[in-house]
């Protein structure tokens, strides 16, 4: 049956079809991944269009046909982001965001916190061009992986339960691993141990730094950790 209905979204990937049209991959609120066509939008006098650009924060209403696709009805803009698009790193640090987003929730299913988690994330990202670093990047990342349910086990050895002595962490486990466990494991050290525990604990606004070497360990851990449960590859932040 077809119906219209509501929905705050964020734009994460605009595709050109046809003539003048543009698919979008959305990530909604209330109803996860939304795909949809914007009829016309390519053409210069279209209202929509402007709107509907990737990292935008919308409010939408969307006909749902026969097909796979909504078609877009209407669009408010909640968020535009106009700042992320002036700074180089600002624009990298949002689109690798989206494309986080992208491959670990493609289901039409509701995550708020992940939603929420995003648009936090794009709009600190639009409002000071300090947060477009590595170790921000990775805060969200590693909270994101946590509301998709890979949350990595960092308080005791994910195989044997021991508190001491943690200094590697196994994808296939799913955490940090003692000596005895350390098996297909990889070096972690305090630092990306400490850095981890510390993101997943504060806000995104507080989130830590951390070395080079740390974040690189930590890198490792949340994308081999989605990768050995999820079978999704995410880019390394950089
Ligand atoms: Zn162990």
């Amino acid at each position: 049956m077809p119906s219209t209905f509501k929905t705050e979204a964020v734009v994460l990937r605009s595709i050109r079809y046809g003539e003048a049209d543009r698919v979008l991959h959305l990530y909604s609120a209330d109803r996860g991944r939304i795909g949809a066509v914007a009829k016309g939008v390519r053409r210069v006098k279209s209202r929509l269009g402007g709107r509907l650009e990737p990292l935008a924060r919308v409010r939408l209403v969307l006909h749902e046909g026969r097909g796979d696709l909504c078609t877009v009805t209407s669009v408010d803009t909640v968020h535009a982001h106009p700042a992320l698009r002036e700074h180089r790193a600002s624009l990298e640090h949002a689109t690798g965001a989206c494309e986080a987003v992208l491959r670990l929730f493609d289901s039409a299913e509701s995550n708020r916190p992940a939603y929420n988690l995003l648009c936090h994330h794009l709009a600190l990202l639009d409002s000071e061009p300090a947060a477009a670093t590595r170790a921000r990047s990775l805060a969200f990342r590693a909270k994101l992986v946590l509301a998709a349910g890979f949350a990595p086990e960092l308080a005791a050895c994910a195989t044997c339960g021991e508190a001491e002595g943690l200094a590697g962490f196994s994808p296939a486990a799913g955490g940090v691993v003692c000596e005895s466990c350390e098996a297909g494991s990889f070096h972690f050290g305090e630092g990306a141990h400490a850095f981890m525990v510390q993101a997943l604990a504060s806000p995104l606004s507080e989130s830590p730094q951390a070395p080079d070497g740390a974040l690189a360990q930590a890198d490792r851990a949340i994308s081999e950790t989605v990768e050995h449960h999820a079978h999704v590859r995410l880019r390394r932040v950089a």
